[in-house]
């Protein structure tokens, strides 16, 4: 995968904290309070025993970073993957304070994960990786201190595992210890379409701007899983035309526009888009350079650098993935008049649907679909509106307008609390 060769421009706490710092400077904050944001409340480092299959006992290194309660429970995804290291979790945990605050609901953020390849665990491995985890920070989250969700490589189930073992301890069921659910379990409706509908949203929005019809938009996605598949479906039924898809084995590109209905299915049979009949076969990392008005990156972080910026030619970027594009490669795009609508807010109707989810669990009261997503797009298009109006007021782009905008919202709760001492 080429992938790796772009990777580790700067690590992505590192991206963050550039970027938190450029943000930080244009809104005058202090120097204390300036460092208070720009660091974590709490970081939890676990090792966790597990007895595999074959009865040897294993030991997982597991993390749980807090980065602010200000503005509520912490709130974020957990991930299992090889790679995970504290330095990544760190900065995707800032990362949803910032991106929580947005959308203006009501968490502060955080982020955790697991150093283990699910696709080496069999899934009874899996079920007591997640249980012990869960246990092992058990004293630190929970509805009202914080509140975890699915990320790379875990998903429904594994919430449900966790909310289990939540509520084994606690004695009865708290199903708002987690989201992201099974419906079944008090999930959400809508919830897992929701970060690619906030993306289709953010899409929309961003067209408007351009005076573009949908129709004649040709749109490129990186990553068909939860976020990317959802995204290109719900774009494709809007009649965008989507020319490019790849995961993580490769990829396949139309001009015509691929047939996505049909493509869902190959994927779901064969477990990846590659060696779809429906197009041409084109590499995971070469699809982010193809023609077209809107590439989508909903795979992982750090796929857009200072080595491929230039060679962008999409005109609107919109980040489904957290952290996909470097901050060396922001000011190439930038200088080159690409449209970026930043992770952060792109990719913030699964958080949104999390916090409607939670609601919804500790009111024991359900909505209908059309109800989550009618007040999911209410939430982006004003996130979206007062993103743009801080860049035009401040003459930022989206992004540090967009970090601007969360950081003033957080710092402003912050001093309205005072510092315990
Ligand atoms: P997922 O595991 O469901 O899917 C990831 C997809 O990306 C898969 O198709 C995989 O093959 C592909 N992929 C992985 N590495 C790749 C690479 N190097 N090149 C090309 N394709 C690659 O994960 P997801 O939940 O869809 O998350 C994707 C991204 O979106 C992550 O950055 C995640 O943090 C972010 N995100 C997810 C959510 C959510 O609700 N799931 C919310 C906000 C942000």
């Amino acid at each position: 995968m080429s992938t790796v060769e772009t990777k580790n421009e700067l690590s992505v706490y590192e991206s963050m904290a550039a970027r938190f710092d450029v943000a930080a400077a244009k809104l005058q904050l202090d120097e204390g309070l300036t460092k208070y944001l720009r660091s974590p409340n709490r970081e939890i480092i676990v090792h966790i025993p597990v007895a595999m299959d074959n009865r040897q006992l294993r030991v997982f290194d597991g993390y749980r970073v807090q980065h602010s309660i200000a503005r509520g429970p912490c709130k974020g995804g957990v991930r299992y993957s090889p790679d995970v290291t504290l330095d990544e979790i760190r900065g995707l945990a800032a990362e949803m304070t910032w991106k929580c605050a947005v959308v203006n609901i009501p968490f502060g953020g955080a982020k955790g994960g697991v150093v283990c390849d699910p696709s080496q665990l069999s899934q009874g491995e899996l079920e007591r990786i997640t249980r012990r985890y869960t246990a092992e920070i058990l004293d630190y989250i929970g509805p009202e201190r914080d509140v975890p969700a699915p990320d790379m490589n875990t998903n429904e189930q594994t919430m449900a595992w966790i909310m289990d073992t939540y509520s084994m301890h606690m004695r009865h069921t708290v199903t708002a210890s987690v989201t992201g659910k099974p419906l079944d379990l008090g999930g959400s409706q809508g919830r897992r379409e929701a970060t690619g509908r906030g993306c289709m949203i953010s899409i929309d929005e961003a067209l408007k701007r351009f005076w573009w019809k949908r129709q004649e938009t040709r749109v490129v996605v990186q990553g068909f899983g939860n976020v990317g598949s959802e995204a290109a479906k719900l774009l494709h039924e809007e009649g965008y035309r989507i020319i490019g898809v790849a995961d993580v084995a490769g990829g396949v590109f139309n001009t015509n526009g691929l047939d996505i209905t049909a493509l869902l299915h190959y994927s779901k049979e064969n477990g990846t888009v590659k060696g779809f009949p429906g197009g041409e076969s084109i590499g995971a990392q070469e699809i982010l350079e193809q023609e077209c008005e809107v590439l989508l990156p909903a795979a992982t972080e750090s796929v857009i650098t200072s080595k491929n910026a230039h060679k962008i030619k999409a005109r609107i970027l919109a980040e489904g993935a957290n952290s996909p594009t470097t901050p060396p490669a922001d000011d190439i795009l930038f200088d080159r008049g690409v449209f970026v609508v930043p992770d952060i807010l792109a990719n913030a109707g699964g958080v949104t649907v999390s916090y409607f989810e939670w609601v919804q669990d500790r009111q024991g009261y359900f909505w209908q679909e059309s109800v989550v997503n009618e007040r999911l797009k209410a939430i982006m298009v004003a996130a979206f509106d007062e993103v743009a109006h801080y860049g035009e007021k401040h003459k930022v782009n989206n992004r540090i307008a967009a970090y601007m905008l969360a950081i003033d919202r957080v710092a402003f709760n912050v001093k309205l609390r005072g510092i315990y001492a």
